[in-house]
């Protein structure tokens, strides 16, 4: 028996999100029925909504920043007892068998995971996500929310969060390293609070100076504006890791410029439209340019233990349901600061 859940979704690709319902399936013997208290907004919720990615499921029902609380729980659940503080994130199930799947890394599992929304369940029916007053998900994918951490302000780790902190892993940042984040939005201010909690001299690049006193609060160490063409000249070779949050295409020549020897620009940002790059200014300092997305579940939740350990969380704008599509404006203008996460209650 399915569930009828009021929800929040874009009926057509680049439509305005409006309320409706939808259904959720009956808890299974391994799933928990999450009572939903807060969701980020992520710039890829905007990208997929628009169908910037290519086809899309509609109804879209975006939102994988979930943070709630376990409502109910199948009978062979063992990890979360009802009350558990939780979240989920950008994935809500994968084959569990591949390589990536038994390393932990659900995130690029062989078959491809199954996502939060705009995506086939297991079970053949599409996937919502966190724009809903509740949402059922099998205990694996689920993350437990440490108590220093307040439900709304963790909600944009799930994504976000967990983002930023694995490629920061991955490329050692921590004492001695020096990181730059290019672009102060929702994935760029947690790249800096969580470089900045690993030990690592940070860097903001951002378009202009505007945002330059909450970097520095967030933890930058310098912060500069790419508008100006002495930045790159004053910066060159400097780093050991770029970390690139730009929604939109970058120019990547002259970001190389700014890697050290051996240095990695990662990049994080999906834009909509393909990127050109210049490999000559690659190779002149063997320098590498690499991605990363999310992170996987065991990671998910180490990411949040060390938030909670090290008084990380989000800077969050909470909105009403009704506002969503004025906060998608806003994100389009970068006018963030630095995530909006709307509350579930309002849906
Ligand atoms: P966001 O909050 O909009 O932040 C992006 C920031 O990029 C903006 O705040 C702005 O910072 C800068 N920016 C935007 N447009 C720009 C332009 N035309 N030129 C230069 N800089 C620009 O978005 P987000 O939620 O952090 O997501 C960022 C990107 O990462 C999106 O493409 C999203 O889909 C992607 N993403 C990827 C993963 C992954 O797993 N790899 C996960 C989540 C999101 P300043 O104003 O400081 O310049
Ligand atoms: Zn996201
Ligand atoms: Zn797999």
């Amino acid at each position: 028996m399915t569930t009828t859940v009021a929800a929040y979704a874009a009926p057509a690709a680049g439509a305005r999100l409006g309320p409706t319902t939808i259904e959720r399936r009956a808890v299974g013997e391994h799933d928990v029925l999450i009572d939903i208290a807060f969701v980020g907004i992520c710039h890829s919720d905007i990208h997929q909504v628009h169908e910037g990615w290519g086809a899309a499921i509609f109804p879209m029902v975006p939102g994988h920043e979930i943070a709630g609380v376990v409502a109910a729980r199948g009978s062979r659940v063992t990890a979360f007892d009802v009350g558990a503080r939780v979240g989920v994130g950008c994935m809500v199930d994968s084959c569990r068998l591949c390589a990536n799947c038994r390393a932990g890394l659900e995130q690029y599992c062989a078959d491809g995971p199954v996502w939060t929304y705009n995506s086939v369940g297991r079970d053949g029916r599409p996937t919502y996500g966190g724009y809903a007053r509740t949402v059922v998900v099998d205990e694996n994918y689920v993350v437990r929310v440490p108590d220093a951490l307040s439900l709304d302000v963790a909600a944009p780790l799930l994504c976000a969060g967990i983002t930023a902190y694995s490629p920061l892993r991955h490329w050692n940042a921590g004492p001695g390293s020096r990181v730059a984040v290019v672009g102060l939005g929702g994935l760029g201010h947690l790249g800096v609070r969580i470089a900045h909690a690993l030990g690592a001299e940070v860097t903001v690049l951002s378009q202009s100076l505007r945002k330059k006193d909450d970097g520095l609060r967030l933890g930058a160490d310098h912060y500069h504006a790419t508008a100006d063409p002495a930045t790159f000249e004053e910066l060159a070779g400097r780093f050991d890791l770029v970390l690139n949050t730009v929604s939109a295409p970058l120019d990547f020549a002259a970001y190389f410029s700014l890697l050290r020897t051996d240095g990695a620009l990662v990049n994080l940002g999906l834009p909509e439209d393909p990127v050109h790059v210049e490999l000559q200014s690659l190779s002149g300092n063997r320098r590498s340019l690499s991605s990363s997305g999310i992170g996987g579940i065991a990671e998910t939740q180490e990411m949040l233990d060390f938030c909670a350990g090290h008084g990380v969380a989000a800077e969050i704008e909470t909105i009403r349901a009704d506002q969503v599509n004025e906060a998608y404006e806003r994100v389009l203008r970068s006018d963030v600061r630095y995530r909006f996460v709307i509350d579930a209650a309002t849906v």
